[in-house]
C-alpha cells in the first residue's frame, strides 16, 4: 500500500500560484447507508481536492469484510478511480480525507495520511480531521509519557490516543471526551462499524455540512462535494455540535462542549472554499463578487480594464467591474494542463516560473491601464511577477486591488502560512508594499468592507468579531499555546 516518497515531486501538484498562496490543509467526507459508500467518498474527495492535493485516504466497513483502508499520495482521480483499489473498499459506511499538511511531516510520509484508525475494546473507529490542534505538542508529550505509541507525526493522531485513554463505554462518548481536551480548530468526520459521526469545534472555525442522498447520509467539508454525488444539502453542522448517524438512518445531535462565540474562518469566503459551495444560505461565488463590489467602492481607480488573477480572483474582479463600470476582461490566460506537463522540469524550464502557468493576453492589454484583482498578497512574489508580465506585454499602468485585508499574521487553525517575518504585510504598510512591488497602486479591502461583503451590514464587531480573522487582525480566537511556548508573540491587546 505504500508509495515511494520519491514518486511525488513537489511541482506535480502545483497550483499556478502555489508558491505565494495560503493553502488549506484538508477536506473530509463521510457516507453512511449507501451501497459501496467508498465510491461516493472518492467522488466527494475529488470535489474537495482543492483543499489538499498531497495525499488522500479512505477507510470503510463492511459487515462481512470488516474494516478496510487505502491511503495514497497524489490526486484522488489517479488513485481512487482504479478498480483494483476500489474493490478493496466495500461496505455501506466510509470516510475519507484529502490532505496538504500543516502539522506533522511536511512532504511524503504515508503514515501521516488520514483517516487514522484505532482498535478499541468496543470495536474499531476511524477519524478524519480538518483543522489544527493548537495544544497538540503538549498533548502528545503527555500521552507519550503515559505510554501512547504514536504511528505518525500528525497532530490529529492525538485524538485517537485520547479516545483510547477515555473510560467512556462507547466510541461516540470517547470521542466527545477526547475532543474536550483538544484546543484549536477541528471539523472531524469519524466512523465505527455502524455509525458515522461529525463534530465541529466550539468556534466552528472550519466548515462541515450535512447532506442527504436517498436513504443515506453524507458529511462533507463543503456543499460542492454533495453536488457531485447528487446529495441534497440539509444544513451546516453547528459550531460545537456533534452528530451521530446510525445505520438505521437516525441522526442524534448534541452540543457537548462549552458554548463559544462562532468564529468561522473568514478566509474560506475569500479563497479556500470553492465558489460553488454555500455557507449561511449564500454561495461563496456571490460573497466573492460582493467583495469586489466593496473593493471598488473603497478603492476606486481610473483604468481601462479589470482583470482577475485566475482563478480565485475572478468573482471579485466581476464585482469590481460591475460596481466601477470598468470593463471586465481576461487579461491572463491560465494553462490548465501545466501541472501534469512538466512533472520534473529542468532548471531552465523551472526558471520560467509563473510564465509556464499563466500568460498575459497581449493583444488585449497593450497600452491599457489595467486593474488586477487578486484574492490575497502573502509574500508578494507572485504579485511582482504578474506585474512584470503585464509591463513586458505593454500595459500602460498596473493597479492591484486585493480581495482581502493585508495578511500580516500566520494561521494556526489548519492553513499553511509562512512564518510571520515572511508575510509582506507583517513588515510593511500598504504604501511600502506598493513601493516595494513597484506597481502603480496597491489597495486592499478593509476588514469592515470584508465583513460587509460576507453579509454583516454593520461591518466587524470590534468587541467580538463575528468570524475568525486572525491572519488579518492578529486577534486569535483560540490561544495558540504550542506556538506561544515556542516563542510566538501575539499582538498586544489595545
Ligand atoms: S487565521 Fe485566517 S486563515 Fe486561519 S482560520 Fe482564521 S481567518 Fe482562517
Amino acid at each position: 500500500m505504500t508509495t515511494s516518497p520519491a514518486a511525488i515531486p513537489s511541482t506535480y501538484y502545483a497550483h499556478p500560484l502555489d508558491d505565494d498562496k495560503l493553502k488549506e490543509e484538508c477536506g473530509v467526507f463521510g457516507v453512511i447507508g449507501l451501497k459501496d459508500a467508498s465510491n461516493f467518498v472518492a467522488l466527494g474527495l475529488h470535489a474537495l481536492q482543492h483543499r489538499g492535493q498531497e495525499a488522500g485516504g479512505i477507510v470503510c466497513h463492511d459487515p462481512d469484510e470488516g474494516f478496510n483502508s487505502a491511503r495514497r499520495f497524489g490526486y484522488v482521480r489517479d488513485n481512487f478511480t482504479k478498480e483494483s483499489v476500489m474493490k478493496t473498499l466495500p461496505g455501506p459506511i466510509a470516510i475519507g480525507h484529502v490532505r496538504y499538511s500543516t502539522a506533522g511531516s511536511k512532504g511524503a510520509v504515508i503514515r501521516d495520511v488520514q483517516p487514522f484508525f484505532g482498535e478499541f475494546s468496543m470495536g474499531g473507529a476511524a477519524i478524519a480531521h480538518n483543522g489544527n490542534i493548537t495544544n497538540a505538542v503538549a498533548l502528545r508529550k503527555e500521552l507519550v509519557e503515559h505510554g501512547s505509541i504514536f504511528q505518525s507525526s500528525s497532530d490529529s493522531e492525538c485524538i485517537i490516543h485520547l479516545m483510547a485513554r477515555s473510560l467512556q463505554r462507547n466510541i461516540p462518548e470517547r470521542m466527545e471526551d477526547a475532543l474536550r481536551r483538544v484546543e484549536g480548530a477541528f471539523s472531524v468526520v469519524a466512523m465505527t462499524r455502524t455509525k458515522l459521526m461529525g463534530v465541529r469545534d466550539p468556534h466552528g472555525v472550519r466548515p462541515l455540512v450535512l447532506g442527504r442522498l436517498g436513504e443515506g447520509w453524507v458529511l462533507s467539508s463543503e456543499s460542492c462535494a454533495l453536488d457531485i454525488i447528487g446529495a441534497e444539502l440539509i444544513r451546516e453542522i453547528e459550531p460545537g455540535e456533534m452528530v451521530v448517524i446510525s445505520a438505521d438512518g437516525s441522526v442524534d445531535s448534541s452540543f457537548p462542549f462549552r458554548p463559544q462565540p462562532s468564529k468561522f474562518c473568514i478566509f474560506e469566503h475569500v479563497y479556500f472554499s470553492r465558489p460553488d459551495s454555500i455557507y449561511g444560505g449564500r454561495s461563496v461565488y456571490e460573497t466573492r463578487r460582493q467583495i469586489g463590489v466593496e473593493l471598488a467602492r473603497e478603492n476606486p481607480v481610473d483604468a481601462d480594464l479589470v482583470c482577475p488573477v485566475p482563478d480565485s480572483g475572478t468573482p471579485a474582479a466581476i464585482g469590481f467591474s460591475q460596481e466601477s463600470g470598468i470593463p471586465y476582461a481576461m487579461g491572463i490566460i491560465r494553462n490548465q494542463y501545466m501541472g501534469r506537463t512538466f512533472i520534473e522540469p529542468t532548471e531552465s524550464i523551472r526558471n520560467m516560473g509563473v510564465r509556464l502557468k499563466l500568460n498575459v493576453n497581449r493583444a488585449l492589454i497593450k497600452g491599457k491601464r489595467v486593474i488586477l484583482v487578486d484574492d490575497s498578497v502573502v509574500r508578494g512574489t507572485t504579485t511582482r511577477k504578474i506585474k512584470n508580465m503585464f509591463l513586458d506585454a505593454g500595459a500602460a499602468e498596473v493597479h492591484f486591488r486585493i480581495a482581502s485585508p493585508p495578511t500580516a499574521w500566520p494561521c494556526f487553525y489548519g492553513v499553511d502560512t509562512p512564518e510571520r517575518e515572511k508575510l509582506l504585510a507583517a513588515t510593511m504598510t500598504e504604501d511600502e508594499m506598493c513601493d516595494h512591488l513597484k506597481v502603480d497602486s496597491l489597495k486592499f479591502i478593509s476588514l469592515d468592507g470584508l465583513y460587509r461583503a460576507v453579509g454583516q451590514a454593520e461591518g466587524r464587531n470590534k468587541e467580538c468579531p463575528q468570524y475568525c480573522d486572525a491572519c488579518f487582525s492578529g486577534e486569535y480566537p483560540v490561544t495558540p499555546s504550542d506556538k506561544i511556548e515556542q516563542g510566538f508573540q501575539m499582538a498586544a491587546a489595545e
